[in-house]
């Protein structure tokens, strides 16, 4: 695991609900390099929320039923007690959800939830300490009047401030790793660009490893170093950035870049990969993309392709070689 700071391996969901047994991850292998820029991607439904949480074992068990392995240094996370897990989770791994009005707590004000994590975390500092060090997170992160923010409760702020707060919450313990699920979706754009900014500087900052989990491929490519494209519940191909966006290998991959707007030649209408992600009760036989790829023959219908390839871009297709996998 030279240079990496979690790696995946062979992670399985499955939640066990009153409709039967849903699959939602399947055999996904990832690893996260030291202050590297992770994104997945992938349409509503491909695993990526479910993944995310996974690493910090946000899934309640049961219906949720994780096996495999997520190592953090030679920790496996899931197979640590609940308990031993608050050591981490917060602390060297944090998170940052998708609506910030949702994960704060209406009831405090940002000094106490914000002060609530380095009590936690950070048993002994005091009073005066603990503001000192919620007050400096928040000049961190470019809150204005960060004094009077203080003793202002989520209502009060406005949807960016609130994602501020969220991601100074979420620094505050210097984790070694953050993770953004859809950081950006609810904002404008404006504030949508400087919340990817201020990310983007806390990576260059403090070395923070990010894995950024958004449906947008326009920030992907203007945020991360490696992408994962995750298709119902799998990693489907993961290369290097630039080469992605340059020579994308899965027919599914190619479909989402032909409809980012702005892709297409002036005057062509963008691409629509047609059909819908299948369901987690009834994934297909084969390869799970079958159904909605122009590529598809006997064999995709029959057996699943195996992760191949090399130097770094890797992907989950009969079309393409069998090298060995990352
Ligand atoms: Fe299409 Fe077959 Fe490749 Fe699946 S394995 S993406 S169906 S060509």
């Amino acid at each position: 695991m030279k240079d990496a700071v979690l790696k995946i391996e062979n992670l399985n969901v499955i939640f066990h609900t009153k409709y039967g047994r849903a699959n939602a991850v399947t055999d996904v292998n990832l690893e996260l390099r030291r202050g590297e820029k992770l994104g997945l991607v992938g349409e509503s439904g491909s695993g990526k929320s479910v993944t995310s949480k996974s690493i910090i074992r946000l899934l309640p068990s049961p219906p949720a039923e994780l096996t495999g392995h997520i190592w953090y240094g030679d920790v496996d996370l899931l197979a640590l007690p609940a308990r031993e897990m608050e050591r981490y989770r917060g602390n060297r791994i944090s998170m940052i959800f998708q609506e910030p009005m949702v994960s704060l707590n209406p009831l405090y004000t940002v000094e106490n939830q914000m002060g609530e994590v380095l009590r936690r975390h950070e048993k002994g500092l005091g009073r005066a300490q603990i503001r000192e060090r919620v007050l400096d997170m928040l000049r961190r992160v470019d809150i204005p009047s960060p004094e009077t923010r203080l003793r202002q409760y989520p209502f009060e702020l406005s949807g960016g401030m609130r994602q501020r707060i969220m991601i100074a919450m979420s620094l505050l313990c210097s984790p070694e790793i953050l993770i953004a699920d859809e950081p950006t979706t609810a904002l404008d754009v404006t504030i949508q660009a400087k919340i990817l900014d201020l990310i983007h500087k806390l990576n260059t900052d403090y070395g923070t490893s990010l894995i950024l989990i958004t449906h947008d491929l326009g920030v992907i490519a203007q945020t991360v170093d490696y992408v994962a494209v995750m298709y119902a519940g799998s990693i489907v191909e993961k290369a290097p950035v630039k080469e992605l966006f340059r020579a994308p290998l899965h027919p599914y991959t190619a479909g989402l870049l032909q409809s980012i707007p702005g892709s297409r030649p002036d005057g062509e209408e963008l691409a629509v990969i047609p059909g819908t992600v299948p369901s987690i009760y009834r994934m297909p036989g084969g390869c799970a993309f079958h159904n909605r790829c122009g590529f598809a023959c006997e064999r995709c219908r029959a057996q699943k392709p195996p992760m191949t390839g090399q130097n770094g871009h890797y992907v989950a297709c009969w079309r393409h070689g069998q090298e060995e996998g990352r």
